[in-house]
């Protein structure tokens, strides 16, 4: 069977209003005329959700998420987002676990848990981040450390909940540095994570998951790891506020089908 292939760009804290226009509409005119199974999602900031929503229309593979959100549906939590206001302004999918967001704002699994089963109430797809710091990889404990993220974050769900669910392996030393993970290192984690799922789940389910590699994805490097078995796409940042890298990154991903 051939998984759904998902090149994904996270464009974090990043662009002004003109800018993030302007490369969404790039990306949604080339994305258009592309032939395959696969999906280029735009993650921009919340602001410019509304209105890159509305420029997609005609872009079926085309889709939006947002890179965060709180798990209630409204409320007195000032300065947040509601997967139910998400929901309503068109989104599909929400991006949770990020290692920024764990580091930064002190996510923890018990928080991530309820933002995802808060996500997947309103029909939405979660993109799960999961990935080790340098320490642990240097220590050789990255899988137990990852098999952690998933059982807690992630494992609690059923098996219906789970199909909504796509994971990407970021291993937190390759985000944002330059240095990527290997095809290899990609690969033997890859198939760690899908393993665990099969475990928890079944062999289809897991068969059927998604699961993205991000971590300085350029054009140099993404044709290798998403030539990888276990590798279906990727999660990019620094390269996704490129237009010609982030496209040249979503073809190396629809010559891999
Ligand atoms: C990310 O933050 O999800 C990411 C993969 O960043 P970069 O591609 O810049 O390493």
């Amino acid at each position: 069977m051939s998984r759904r292939v998902i090149v994904a760009g996270n464009w974090k804290m990043n662009q002004d209003l003109m800018g993030a226009f302007r490369l969404a509409s790039e990306v949604i005119t080339d994305s258009s005329v592309l032939e395959g199974n696969i999906s280029v999602v735009l993650a921009p900031p919340y602001l410019y959700l509304h209105a890159i929503n509305g420029m997609r229309k005609d872009c079926p593979q085309c889709k939006i998420a947002a890179q965060n959100c709180h798990y209630a549906d409204s409320g007195a939590y000032t300065g947040e987002i509601s997967p139910k206001m998400l929901k309503d302004l068109g989104v599909d999918c929400v991006i949770l676990g990020h290692s920024e967001r764990r580091k930064y704002f002190g996510e923890t699994h018990e928080l991530l848990a309820k933002k995802v089963d808060a996500v997947l109430s309103h029909d939405m797809e979660v993109i799960f981040c999961c990935g080790e710091p340098l320490e642990v990889r240097e220590a050789a404990t990255h899988e137990q450390h990852v098999k952690e993220q998933l059982e807690q974050g992630l494992f609690h769900l059923s098996a219906n909940q789970f199909k909504k669910v796509v994971v990407a392996y970021e291993p937190v030393w390759a985000i944002g540095t330059g240095k990527t993970a290997s095809p290899e290192q990609a690969q033997s984690m890859h198939k760690f994570i899908r393993t665990l799922i099969e475990e928890k789940y079944s062999a289809e389910i897991a068969q059927e998951c998604t699961i993205l590699y991000g971590g300085s994805c350029k054009p140099s490097n993404a044709k290798e790891l998403f030539s990888q078995p276990d590798v279906d796409g990727g999660l990019v940042g620094g390269a996704a506020l490129k237009k010609e890298d982030f496209m040249n990154i979503v073809r190396a991903g629809l010559s891999t089908q």
